[in-house]
């Protein structure tokens, strides 16, 4: 969005901050370039969202606070670089809005979230739950944040919702293993059988009041909508879809947020670029209706 890089937290409102790294990942790598493509993506944006009714500037002062410097391979010392980066932000009163990189990078910023607020609600758009206690044998990657998260007490589970879970599973019990945890979740088949007006309605109850954390997984979207990325599951929604689903967040306390898993590498006319961007659009004018 052609945004100030700044990095003074003065009188700032909202700090876009890249996170680039994806060895946390399963199968296809390079999301560490989300960040730059996504921004690149974002110039086209407008200032002002017709959808929601709002000059985004007028109401909030936006920066970009440019990139964390992560460590390719390592995933535990970049989970503490990222939380280190994201603390003084988080304290400061700013709100984080990062652009990843794989998923493992949402329990770094649920650390530093919840550091600040306690621990927060959750709504977090992916085809996949992330809640799987190890894969390869590590229990660090970018399928088991959410179970750390839940495991360390940063989320507020009964005000947390997974959304669009859908593809191949290992066990018919696997997506217990969400509400093991105590996470709402919808399936994308029961969200075409109900409509979205009535999963929004649901997520919105499920958020209720209180600080929370949106955490937008680009393959929630159709790989026709997002084909670069790193964990595609066909049978999923429209860009369109999923702005309806965001702009229906209308009044939640979002504390931090991130768009994570563009893979440009993958991309193809920087459609999943642009649809990550966009998704940041919609949840900055979010922040900005609750100013
Ligand atoms: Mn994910
Ligand atoms: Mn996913």
């Amino acid at each position: 969005m052609r945004l100030p890089y700044v990095t003074d937290l003065k009188d700032v409102d909202v700090m876009v901050v890249g996170a680039p790294f994806d060895t946390g990942a399963t199968f296809r790598v390079g999301a560490r370039f989300g960040p730059s493509a996504v921004r690149e993506a974002s110039a086209l944006l407008r200032p002002y969202n017709p959808a929601q009714e709002i000059a985004i500037f007028e109401r909030l002062s936006v920066v970009d606070g440019g990139d964390i410097v992560v460590a390719p391979g390592f995933i535990e010392d970049s989970y503490a670089r990222i939380e280190a980066h994201l603390r003084p932000i988080l304290e400061a009163g700013v709100i984080p809005l990062v652009i990843g990189g794989d998923h493992s990078v949402v329990l770094a910023e649920l650390r530093a979230a919840a550091a600040k607020h306690g621990p927060v609600g959750l709504v977090q758009f992916d085809s996949h739950s992330d809640c799987w206690d190890q894969y390869f044998g590590h229990r660090y990657t970018h399928g088991t944040p959410i179970r750390r998260a839940a495991e360390e007490g940063l989320l507020d589970t009964k005000r947390s919702i997974q959304v669009g879970l859908r593809g191949g599973l290992y066990a018919p019990g696997d997506y217990a293993l969400s509400t093991e945890l105590g996470l709402d979740i919808v399936t994308t088949m029961e969200m075409r059988e109900r409509g979205l007006p009535a999963v929004a309605a649901q997520i919105r109850e499920r958020l209720g009041t209180g600080p929370c954390f949106v955490s937008f997984d680009v393959d929630f979207l159709d790989p026709a909508y997002a084909p670069g990325t790193g964990t595609p599951e066909v049978g999923g929604f429209t860009t369109y879809e999923a702005l309806y689903l965001l702009r229906a967040l209308k009044g939640v306390e979002i504390v931090a947020a991130d768009i994570v898993e563009v893979l440009p590498a993958y991309d193809h006319g920087e459609i999943t670029a642009l649809a990550g961007a966009t998704v940041g659009y919609e949840l900055l004018s979010l922040m900005a209706q609750a100013q």
